[in-house]
C-alpha cells in the first residue's frame, strides 16, 4: 500500500468564495442515487472553518486494533486535492490545555492519562482496573498529546462559531463520544464533545447534539442527561448488547432534562431510504421543538454499509444526506468525526461531506494522492457499500418508534421549562476567557517556532555531518 508520507500543504486564512452549491433535494423524498443535475439554488453562503493537524493521522492504537488516526491523514489529503481549502478557512488548531480538559474530566484520571505510558504501564496496574484501560482503550504513545489534540480542536471548533467568526466548524479529528467524565470506553479518552459543547453552553441557551455513528453517543447523553439546555438525540443500534449496550427508546433523561435525551434505537441492515426518511422526520420535530442556538453533529462513519464493526447499510450519499438537511437550517454548526473502521470509507464520507458543508459539489472520480492504492479498484468518492446485511427494521417498527419520539417530543412543546433555559449568556465571561485563550494560543505559538526553529538547527548539524560520512542507506 502507498503509505510514504507526504507533506500536506495548506494556505492558512483561505478565503471563501462563491461555490457551485450542491442540489438539495425536497424534504422527505431523499432519493439515494447522487442529485446530479437537480441544482437547486441556495442562498445560505455559510463560513467554514476546517481544523486539521498532520500529526494526528500518525498514532497508533496497536496493530490488530480497529481504531486507526490514519484515516485522517487519508481525509485530509482528499479534501486538499479535491480543493475544498479553497472554499473553508483551514487552521492548524493549539493543544486542550489541563484546565480545559478539568472542565469535565475528573482531576485524577487527567493525571492517569498523563503520566501513564506503555514503558511505565506495568508499574502503573493497580489503577488500571479503575480506569477502564484494557484491549479496547490501550495505553499508546503519545496518548495524551493525542487526546490534547483532537480536543483542542473541538473546542477552537466551538468557540469559533461562538465568535460568529464560522458558521459552521469542521473537526473530523474529534467526535469521541464514549469517553467518560471518570474514565475511558469505546477507544474514547477525553470527550471533545462534552467539552465543546460546554464552550456554547456560555453562548447559546440550547444546544442540539445529534449523532449518526453506528453506536450510542453514551458518553455526551450522560454528561447532559439531566439539563434541559442540551438536547441529546442518537440514532444507532440497539439490542441491548451491542456496544456501548445503552440507548433504549426509554432513556428520555430525568430531572430538568427529562424529555430532552432522544434515542433512536435500529436494528440490522438499516438501508438509506429508511434511515434518511426517519432522521429527517425526527430531526424537523427536534428543531421545531427544541429551537437550539447551535448544533453539534457527530459524523461517525461505522454507520456505513461494509464497516468492519459496523452492521447498517447506508451508503456514503445518505450518510451526507443528513449532513446536508442539518446544513439546511442555517443555525451554526459544528461538524465531527467519531467511529469509522474501514478507514478508506471513512475518508471517502468526511471528505463528501466537507464538501456538502462548503456547498461545493465534488466529481466522483478521486483525485490522485500518493494514498491512492487504498481506494482501488473503482478510485470512486461513491463505492457500493449497501447490500452486505439483511434489513431488519420493518416498516411497521420503524413507524411504531417514529410516533414514540414524536409523542416524546410532544411533552416539550410549550413546557415552561423550554422558555426558561433562557439562560443569560455568559458572554461577559467568555470574552475575558477568549482574551487568556488567545494569550495561550500565542505563548503556544512562540514556543513551537522556537522548538522549530532548535530542530532545524539540529537537522542542519545532522547534515553537516552527513555530509562527511559515505553514502549510506536509509529510507
Ligand atoms: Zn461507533
Amino acid at each position: 500500500m502507498g503509505r510514504r508520507k507526504e507533506t500536506i500543504t495548506y494556505p492558512s486564512g483561505t478565503i471563501s468564495t462563491s461555490l457551485n452549491e450542491g442540489s438539495v433535494g425536497s424534504g422527505l423524498d431523499f432519493s439515494p442515487s447522487l442529485d446530479a443535475g437537480a441544482t437547486v439554488a441556495e442562498h445560505y453562503r455559510p463560513r467554514v472553518s476546517y481544523y486539521m493537524r498532520e500529526q494526528a493521522g500518525n498514532f497508533h492504537y496497536g496493530k490488530q486494533h480497529p481504531m486507526k488516526p490514519h484515516r485522517l491523514t487519508l481525509t485530509n489529503h482528499l479534501v486538499l486535492n479535491y480543493g475544498l481549502h479553497k472554499h473553508m478557512d483551514v487552521y492548524e488548531p493549539r493543544r486542550a490545555t489541563e484546565d480545559e480538559i478539568r472542565e469535565f474530566h475528573a482531576e485524577d484520571y487527567i493525571d492517569f492519562l498523563k503520566r501513564v505510558t506503555p514503558d511505565n504501564q506495568a508499574a502503573m496496574q493497580a489503577c488500571f482496573s479503575s480506569f477502564n484501560i484494557g484491549d479496547d482503550c490501550p495505553i499508546f504513545d503519545g496518548m495524551w498529546d493525542f487526546c490534547q489534540i483532537y480536543s483542542g480542536a473541538s473546542i477552537e471548533a466551538a468557540r469559533k462559531l461562538v465568535s460568529g467568526a464560522a458558521d459552521i466548524a469542521v473537526n473530523w479529528m474529534g467526535g469521541l463520544h464514549h469517553a467518560k467524565k471518570y474514565e475511558p470506553s469505546g477507544f474514547c479518552y477525553v470527550n471533545d464533545i462534552v467539552l465543546a459543547i460546554l464552550q456554547l453552553l456560555r453562548y447559546y441557551p440550547r444546544v442540539l447534539y445529534v449523532d449518526i455513528d453506528i453506536h450510542h453517543g453514551d458518553g455526551v447523553q450522560e454528561a447532559f442527561y439531566t439539563t434541559d439546555r442540551v438536547m441529546t438525540c442518537s440514532f444507532h443500534k440497539y439490542n441491548g448488547d451491542f456496544f456501548p449496550g445503552t440507548g433504549a427508546i426509554d432513556e428520555m433523561g430525568s430531572g430538568l432534562g427529562k424529555f430532552y435525551a432522544v434515542n433512536v434505537p435500529l436494528q440490522d441492515g438499516i438501508d438509506d431510504r429508511s434511515y434518511t426518511q426517519l432522521f429527517k422526520t425526527i430531526m424537523t420535530a427536534v428543531m421545531d421543538t427544541f429551537k437550539p442556538g447551535a448544533i453539534v453533529l457527530q459524523c461517525g462513519a461505522d454507520s456505513l454499509g461494509c464497516d468492519r464493526l459496523g452492521v447498517f447499510n447506508l451508503s456514503i450519499a445518505a450518510h451526507g444526506e443528513c449532513v446536508r438537511f442539518m446544513r439546511r437550517f442555517g443555525v451554526p454548526l459544528m461538524v465531527i468525526g467519531g467511529g469509522g473502521y474501514t478507514i478508506r470509507n471513512v475518508a471517502r464520507c468526511w471528505t463528501y461531506e466537507t464538501g456538502i458543508v462548503c456547498g461545493a459539489e465534488l466529481p466522483s472520480a478521486l483525485p490522485d494522492t500518493v494514498y491512492r492504492d487504498f481506494f482501488a479498484p473503482d478510485y470512486s468518492l461513491h463505492p457500493q457499500l449497501s447490500g452486505r446485511v439483511v434489513n431488519h427494521n420493518t416498516r411497521a417498527y420503524l413507524n411504531a418508534l417514529t410516533a414514540r419520539i414524536l409523542e416524546q417530543l410532544r411533552y416539550l412543546k410549550g413546557a415552561p421549562s423550554v422558555q426558561m433555559s433562557e439562560a443569560p449568556p455568559d458572554i461577559q465571561g467568555f470574552l475575558e476567557d477568549q482574551e487568556r485563550h488567545e494569550k495561550d494560543v500565542r505563548a503556544e505559538r512562540e514556543k513551537e517556532e522556537k522548538e522549530d526553529r532548535a530542530g532545524r538547527r539540529e537537522h542542519l548539524a545532522e547534515l553537516y555531518e552527513s555530509d562527511h560520512d559515505q553514502d549510506q542507506e536509509g529510507d
